[in-house]
């Protein structure tokens, strides 16, 4: 078997050495029941240190901001607005590196998430869903209003931190294109050896961003980029696309993408997103379900909606063509891990459902 990477051969550090890096991963019973000529490749982030793609941009906050010396140990306390991932990653980074940690998340977001977050040391205060991102009382007002009466309180800001897109362009997307240029095309599976289509939900935005501008800017200036928002988010472009999927801000349960405004961080720009996808809550948690019981992924809800967003674009005038071509490469990022959200009713609703069973009467009956 080949090693994934040389680092995973020599002692690392700390956990933070063991953020990213993650494999891609070939999704070939989904593409054959989609009856799709291309490879479908899956970058399987629940396998970073944290569970999730935003370990990556975590650490390099935090990294950068040492750098500059705005993070200053002994004094500084970290304060972060998140839907639970970037504030795990923090936790995370600060526990390893000694700095307080208070996270503002919206109610919504699961307990496990909280729990992670206590469990790294982290303070959480939660915050109505329905309150608007610019309202004192949303997981942002709530977190500046903390980081005006604490002392040396610092928010890192994944909304508008260039590190957040930077930290995707120089390793997310950097890693996407290692993998698919060094595996070699062979008749049983032929490869473009190029990444033709990256596909990728948004929240703030900066994966999708990042992770493009890798791609376009130094590997291959063609590559579709799709991006994947929930109905309900206003983060498609053009706006149209938004209002025709049904009313903006109708609440939806998917967590980590989706917005009420949009980040800093997420390009619009259709050089960056060549196309946008809407997805529902209900194709995602099938899709999850599918991930696990074909492909053997235990992937959370966004990875359902990214590659449901996936799908429906691969039926598209454009992506026919490319559903359609042998050899060539579609990639879709799969953020984090089911573990994230066991407690959540559209988990166990399919996790617990009965299904066919060879266990014979006499042994559940005796
Ligand atoms: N999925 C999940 C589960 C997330 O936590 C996030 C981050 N909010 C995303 C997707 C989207 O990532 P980004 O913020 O880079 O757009």
């Amino acid at each position: 078997m080949a090693l994934h990477s040389d680092r995973y051969s020599q002692i690392l550090d700390s956990a933070l050495d063991a953020v990213g890096n993650t494999p891609l991963i070939r999704l070939d019973r989904i593409a054959a029941e989609e009856g799709l000529k291309c490879n479908l490749l899956g970058k399987v982030e629940f396998l970073s240190a944290g569970g999730s793609v935003k370990d990556r941009i975590a650490k390099s906050m935090v990294l950068a901001a040492e750098k500059e010396g705005k993070l200053i140990p002994g004094k500084s306390v970290v304060i972060e607005p998140t839907s639970g991932n970037t504030g795990i990653g923090l936790a995370m980074a600060c526990a390893i590196k000694g700095y307080p940690v208070i996270i503002t998340m919206p109610n919504k977001m699961s307990r496990e998430k909280e729990a992670l977050l206590r469990a790294l040391g982290a303070e959480v205060v939660r915050t109505p869903d329905e309150e608007p991102w610019d309202s004192p009382k949303s997981h942002i007002g709530v977190a500046k209003k903390l980081q005006e009466d604490i002392p040396h309180g610092i928010i890192l800001d994944q909304y508008r931190n260039v590190n957040n897109p930077l930290a995707h362009e120089y390793t997310t997307g950097p890693e996407i294109i290692d993998a698919v240029v060094s595996t070699p095309s062979t008749l049983a599976r032929p490869s473009s050896l190029k990444v033709d289509v990256f596909v990728a939900g948004a929240g703030t935005g900066g994966t999708i961003t990042g992770v493009s501008r890798s791609l376009k800017k130094s590997h291959n200036s063609q590559c579709i980029v799709v991006g994947v928002d929930p109905i309900g988010s206003v983060l498609a472009f053009p706006d149209q696309l938004n209002d025709a999927s049904g009313a903006a801000s109708k609440p939806y349960v998917v967590e980590g993408i989706g917005y009420d405004f949009v980040p800093q961080v997420l390009s619009r720009d259709p050089a960056d997103v060549d196309y946008w996808m809407k997805t529902s809550d209900e194709n995602a948690f099938d899709i999850v379900q599918k991930l696990m019981r074909t492909e053997g992924l235990l992937v959370g809800g966004s990875s359902g909606s990214a590659l449901s967003g996936t799908l429906a674009w691969l039926k598209t005038e454009q992506g026919q063509k490319i559903a359609q071509t042998e050899g060539l490469n579609v990639v879709v990022l799969l953020p984090d891990g089911i573990r994230n959200y066991m407690s959540k009713e559209w988990f166990l609703d399919f996790a617990l459902c009965p299904g066919p069973s060879r266990i014979p009467k006499s042994v559940l009956e005796p």
